[in-house]
């Protein structure tokens, strides 16, 4: 079977909880706030009495869970995760929450991110003994952890562990004796919140989540962080390893919900303001402009603020189509695109239209809709893209194909234009982007790798894909 890969494929999500009578419960609702970051699979462990108890299954949450799981998932202390696979295969055995158990004590991690020193630091495991049951650079985080606890306390075995570690991760730990943790990598590439419920505590790769379970966002952890939570409350360790914030600026782009706020910048606004700086950039007029929803509506509202060109949805979503599906031959991928969207023809005929598009990946979803259109009559299209060209890999945790699959990477834009069928098409400049974060100093609070090849953690000459499995 093949897997349509053209859209860019989020990394994971993750949600704790601590001190709560009905975590797995809340653990569920978490998941589904977070379903956005990955559709593969789920899973959900509990901790009860030293042992850590997982469900978990290939799909989307409301597929894995039935109400009896989650009743059998007794306990206050849970981790759950939703999984896109970026390093290791799709399947039940890299599904996420890891559990083992070493030395009576058990042990669950649920990561987001990419280790992109999982194939040395596990090579060096296996030389020494370790065997994996997975082909997750997750586990080997685990293996770390476990070692290094070992005749050592907690704090330092934590310490030790996120200073090996090099790359994209957010993590939770559960360890079997009441401590749930939060880890965050120097670069904070991937957000993880803090939050109260109550006398518990959560866990939460995005805020939207924290809203749905109405616990209180406490804070975002800061790059380098290690949050241990227990029944005293949070205690945070900052190890000294040098921090250098490169927040993932594609998380406002394109991954997370418009509902979370991440670094303390609002999803929904950070779209709106790359629209409103788009209008600025590259004026053009039309009889009204389109986002492909739901990921450019955002920016198509910054872009009509500004141009004063009406906005209006004139491709209809199926809300009942997950972001990835498998579709069986090649022969099917038109269809496959449109059970997606639909465009609302009588709208269509006979105008001039202004696409906003997020982003563009390999553009066969860009041109198969762009030639959709002009089958319905439009008389011109433009299309106006709210980030800069994506010519570059992602070894942070998105999966983002190699060059030679990013359509930015093989040819110019004007080039581009012609080939999706545009009349015209221009992005979002770099320098545009970081402006309309209204961050000062962006250009190095940032991670724009994506745009720019400049990676803020060096990933080894020659990198692959394969290079990133362990
Ligand atoms: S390379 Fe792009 S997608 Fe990957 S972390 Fe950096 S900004 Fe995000």
């Amino acid at each position: 079977m093949n897997k349509m890969m053209t859209e860019p494929k989020d990394a994971c999500g993750v949600f704790g909880v601590h001190g709560h009578p009905e975590a797995a419960s809340l653990t569920y609702f978490g998941l589904y706030a977070l379903q956005h970051r990955g559709q593969e699979s789920a899973g959900i462990s509990v901790a009860r009495k030293g042992r850590i108890e997982v469900h978990k299954g290939m799909g989307l949450v409301p597929e894995i869970f039935k109400k009896e799981d989650l009743t059998l998932l007794e306990g206050e202390q849970s981790v759950g995760h939703v999984r896109y696979s970026t390093t290791g295969e799709s399947s039940l055995s890299n599904a996420q929450p890891f559990v083992v158990r070493h030395k009576g004590r058990s042990y669950a991690v649920a990561h987001n991110g990419n280790l992109t020193n999982a194939h040395h630091l596990k090579a060096r495991l296996e030389e020494s003994g370790s065997i994996f049951q997975s082909t997750m650079d997750s586990e080997v985080a685990l293996h770390q952890l476990i070692r290094n606890v070992k005749g050592s306390s907690l704090e330092e075995g934590l310490v030790k562990t996120a200073q090996e570690l090099e790359g994209a991760f957010s993590i939770i730990f559960l360890t079997g004796k009441g401590e749930m943790i939060g880890m965050k990598d120097p670069n904070g590439f991937r957000p993880l919140c803090l939050g109260r419920l109550g006398q518990g505590y959560i866990l939460a790769s995005e805020s939207c989540a924290l809203d749905l379970v109405e616990a209180e966002f406490v804070r975002e952890l800061a790059p380098g962080e290690i949050v241990i939570i227990d029944d005293d409350g949070v205690k945070s360790l900052l190890p000294e390893k040098k921090v250098q914030p490169s927040t993932c600026i594609f998380e406002y782009i394109y991954f997370a919900r418009p509902d979370s706020t991440i670094s303390g910048l609002n999803v929904y606004q950070m779209r709106k303001a790359f629209g409103r700086k788009l209008a600025e950039e590259s004026p053009v007029d039309a009889d009204f402009l389109m986002p492909f929803p739901d990921s450019g509506n955002y920016a198509a509202l910054g872009y009509s603020e500004v141009s004063g060109i009406p906005f209006e949805m004139a491709m209809i979503r199926n809300h009942y189509v997950g972001r990835s599906f498998i579709q069986p031959t090649q022969s099917m991928r038109e269809f496959a695109v449109r059970i997606k969207l639909n465009p609302v023809k009588e709208q269509i005929k006979g105008k001039e239209i202004i696409i906003i598009e997020d982003s563009i990946i390999r553009g066969t979803t860009s041109r198969t809709r762009v030639k959709a259109l002009r089958e319905l009559g439009a008389k011109k299209i433009h299309m106006r893209v709210s980030c800069p060209p994506t010519r570059f890999p992602c070894y942070y945790g998105i999966d983002f194909p190699d060059p030679s699959k990013l359509i930015a990477a093989q040819m110019e834009t004007q080039a581009m234009a012609k080939h999706l069928g545009l009349d015209t098409l221009h992005y979002l400049s770099i320098e545009g982007m970081l402006e309309a974060t209204g961050v000062s100093g962006a250009g190095s609070r940032f991670c724009k790798a994506c745009f720019d090849g400049i990676y803020p953690v060096p990933v080894c000459e020659g990198i692959s894909k394969e290079c990133l499995e362990p």
